[in-house]
């Protein structure tokens, strides 16, 4: 947990990079924090409207003009993640940072009423889509010298819970992924890949998943930011195929 690190005013300086989810909560946060330190983000999200609010105070705030990347991951295709790819490439050629932040809570209820078509869904945008988009952009990554590849795990994908359901099953399947890519990768490439559980954050996935929660209790989403920026930029760089958290666990 890497809670304290403070950050240099120009650790992501001439970066490229990724975050989904880019419009709300967590990631609007990081996508920020990344162009405050000084890399070029590429907002991706469903919600156009949220994207240009969130690209217009990144360049409110003298952030290097960012890019922005409308696209529903439930719907997506490889087709689409590998038309994203050439577009990329063609404007930036090569990605040094992917966060895979994007992600859909589901409902929280016992197994025996889960709706599959609902099941199918959380399972498409929080670990299918992210596992296609990445598949796509490896050759990307592969251009840049050390490129960071971020997952967002939670705790229940590290220890299951009643009435969790999809939601759970695509963040064990994320920690999975993250040890199979990184185990592959560690030999071929410079590109590492790791997962990240931001633990209790304010926000709106926070507030559905617990309505009776005083969210004043809670960090927000700018409170965590010293572990995804540790996370994206050089000194971690020796890490690949590890879960980190964001913040201390909660009594
Ligand atoms: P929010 O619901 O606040 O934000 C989620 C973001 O993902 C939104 O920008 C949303 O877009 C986007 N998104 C959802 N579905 C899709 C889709 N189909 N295609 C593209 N984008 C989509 O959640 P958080 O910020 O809280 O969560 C961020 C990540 O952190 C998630 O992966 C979550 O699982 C994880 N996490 C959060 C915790 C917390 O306490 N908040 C704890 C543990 C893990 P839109 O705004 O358009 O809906």
């Amino acid at each position: 947990c890497m809670i304290d690190y403070q950050a240099p005013p120009d650790l992501l300086q001439g970066r490229v990079i990724l975050v989904t989810g880019a419009g709300d909560g967590i990631g609007r946060a990081a996508a920020k924090r990344y162009a405050a330190h000084g890399a070029t983000v590429i907002l991706l999200g469903r919600t156009i409207p949220k994207l240009e609010a969130v690209y217009d105070e990144i360049e409110a705030a003298g952030g290097p003009q960012p890019a922005i990347y409308p696209l529903n991951l439930e719907g997506a295709s490889l087709t689409d993640y590998q038309h994203m790819a050439e577009t990329l490439d063609k404007e930036f050629g090569r990605l040094d940072g992917l966060l895979h932040n994007a992600g859909l809570l589901g409902r929280l209820t016992p197994f025996e009423q889960y709706d599959p078509a609902l099941w199918e869904q959380v399972m498409q945008v929080n670990i299918n889509g992210p596992i296609w988009m990445t598949q796509s952009l490896l050759p990307l990554l592969k251009q840049s010298e050390d490129a960071s590849v971020i997952f967002t795990s939670s705790s229940v994908g590290r220890k299951g819970r009643a009435f969790w359901g999809a939601y759970a099953v695509s963040k064990f399947a994320t920690e999975g992924f993250v040890e199979i890519l990184a185990d592959e990768q560690e030999n071929v490439s410079s590109i590492r890949i790791n997962s990240l559980n931001p633990g209790a954050t304010r926000t709106q996935m926070r507030k559905t998943a617990y309505p009776g929660e005083d969210p004043a209790t809670l960090r927000t989403p700018e409170d965590i930011m010293p572990t995804y920026l540790w996370l994206m930029g050089p000194e971690s760089r020796e890490h690949s195929g590890e879960r980190f958290d964001a913040q201390p666990p909660r009594s």
